[in-house]
């Protein structure tokens, strides 16, 4: 496999290119940002960590059924995906409240949210990522009426099958965000799953472990992400 030029830099990774026009390398960079890329800063093994951490739920998910872009590790810091054609909608579950919706609705963090809740975002920095409805993401074709159903049924096994996970470290998923693309006409999950994306608290202090840290300058940030991985089984 042959590393080529650089298709894309995001805020965290950057694509690359390969001999393989199906297949491309994600590089996980240290760079942690928040608030729509206005605050950027080097986290030491944050790459690494992540996509580590990544390639182990991805493994988790597809074992589970679930349809991802994920093809193999190929370094500390680098996987192979395939390529997909990104649908540009952030898909967003809730288990309990916290960040936006706290802010949007006035409820209390932590409050129970049952059924989970299922929300759509739009990819576009510009406008800061603004929410959107199902039907907005039809009208403007950002995906048709079945690849949305698909999307929101991908997303909810997601949450029952990482809600169990974490469970098992003794952990809550509070909410989490993905995103998905198209390979062959097929959907498929693409983007990261990693603590950048989610919100883990403590089961029983409820103390944050996700990237929480850093927008609420807490500290230890990638050693807590680290102790998530930890409580899986990973190790760094
Ligand atoms: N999220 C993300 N990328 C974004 C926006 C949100 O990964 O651009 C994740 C975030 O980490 C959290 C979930 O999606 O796990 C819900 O985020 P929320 O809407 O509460 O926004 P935030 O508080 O991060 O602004």
């Amino acid at each position: 496999m042959e590393k080529r030029e650089e298709l894309y830099a995001g805020k965290a990774k950057s694509v690359y290119k390969t001999d393989d026009p199906d297949r491309v390398i994600m590089v996980f960079r240290n760079d942690t940002s928040a608030f729509d890329g206005k605050r950027i800063e080097q986290l030491d093994r944050k790459g690494m960590v992540n996509n580590k951490f990544n390639a182990f739920i991805m493994g988790k998910l597809q074992a589970a059924g679930i349809p991802t872009h994920f093809e193999k590790l190929l370094s500390d810091n680098e996987v192979l995906v395939k390529k997909m054609d990104m649908i540009p909608v952030e898909c967003v579950v809730r288990n309990l409240a916290a960040g936006s919706l706290v802010r949007r609705l006035g409820v209390q963090e932590g409050l129970e949210l049952n059924p989970p809740t299922f929300e759509l975002f739009l990819k576009n920095d510009a406008l800061g990522d603004p929410m959107v409805n199902e039907s907005h993401v039809q009208s403007f074709g950002w995906a048709t009426t079945e690849q949305l159903a698909r999307m929101k049924e991908l997303t909810f096994k997601i949450n029952a099958v990482l809600k169990e996970l974490f469970a098992s470290g003794n952990m809550l998923l509070v909410d989490f965000k993905v995103e998905f693309g198209l390979f062959k006409g097929e959907v498929i999950l693409g983007d990261e799953f990693s603590p950048d994306g989610c919100r883990l608290w403590d089961k029983d202090t409820r103390e944050k472990l996700d990237k929480d840290r850093f927008r609420q300058n807490l500290g230890n940030v990638v050693e807590s992400y680290e102790i998530v991985g930890n409580r899986l089984g990973l190790t760094f």
